[in-house]
């Protein structure tokens, strides 16, 4: 396996996950990586629900920085620990994004949509009142609202992300649909040196297709885009690294020759053997 770097998983510093960062990295190293990039959530603006304040998906930055810091001493013989964050974008935040962006020496910034017209896309209440086209429609348009507006982050993470949740799953889903939106997408990606994620938690979720779907990884490569970075979106150890084999033939057959992994933000090419 030629693909050696994770950069997409979550700790406990983030809501959703319990999963100790020793664990991730002892994961990792078992897995033979050699490059791990911690991506914690930071949602501002996302409303209060049942089980989580809204400030629960704020990341407490400096005391997560300060862990990885010890960390990536601890193990600086074994693997490399990468300082990333997934940001949520929304029109309504993005004074606060370009502030929490900013503030911090991230190595690595994903630019994430999980929220869409204020409303969480993992909730049923998105899809309520319409059909799974309008919903679907809805989520990419405001994508490309907020990458047009947005420019701090480094790749846009699971960029069809909506099929995981919309009702029907793959069986509503053809990109075709709503393929304007996402060449659009894509081109503005490209013109502002941004990249996408190829993000393979969906596979380990029984879909046929990682996110996003592999017609859209291709495309982005033959509109010029060369910035792909292989995420496993863990948020426990054992799905770190999951179905990189899987992502590795998907971008061989696509015509990538490169991956992508980050330090300071600045964007740094392996070779697919
Ligand atoms: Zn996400
Ligand atoms: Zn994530």
């Amino acid at each position: 396996m030629s693909i050696l770097a994770d950069y997409h998983m979550h700790s406990y510093h983030s809501a959703d996950s319990n999963a100790k960062m020793t664990d991730m990295i002892e994961s990792a190293i078992s897995k033979g990586l050699k490059k791990i990039a911690f991506t914690e959530h930071m949602d501002h603006g996302f409303p209060e629900s049942e089980k989580y304040k809204a400030s629960d998906w704020e990341v407490n930055v400096d005391s997560y920085l300060y862990e990885l810091l010890c960390l990536r001493e601890k193990y600086r013989d074994k693997i490399d620990i990468i300082f990333g964050l997934e940001i949520g974008m929304q029109k309504s935040v993005f004074k606060e994004n370009a502030i929490t962006a900013k503030e911090h020496e991230f190595d690595f910034v994903i630019g994430s949509i999980h929220m869409v017209n204020g409303i969480d896309t993992y909730l049923p209440e998105f899809f309520e009142g319409k059909t799974p086209k309008q919903a679907m429609q809805e989520y990419f348009k405001t994508q490309l609202e907020n990458i047009r507006q947005f420019q701090n982050f480094d790749v846009l993470g699971h960029m069809d992300y909506i099929v995981r949740t919309v009702p029907g799953g793959e069986s509503v889903y053809n990109w075709k649909d709503y393929g304007d939106y996402i060449e659009e997408t894509l081109k503005t990606l490209i013109e502002n040196e941004k990249g996408i994620e190829l993000n393979t938690s969906a596979l380990r979720k029984g879909f046929s297709n990682p996110n996003p779907h592999k017609e859209i990884i291709k495309l982005y490569k033959d509109l010029g885009g060369e910035i792909i970075t292989i995420g496993s979106d863990a948020h426990k150890p054992e799905d770190v690294g999951s179905n990189f084999d899987i992502a590795e033939q998907i971008l061989k057959d696509c015509g990538y020759k490169y991956y992508t992994y980050f330090e300071n933000r600045v964007a740094m090419y392996s070779k697919l053997n």
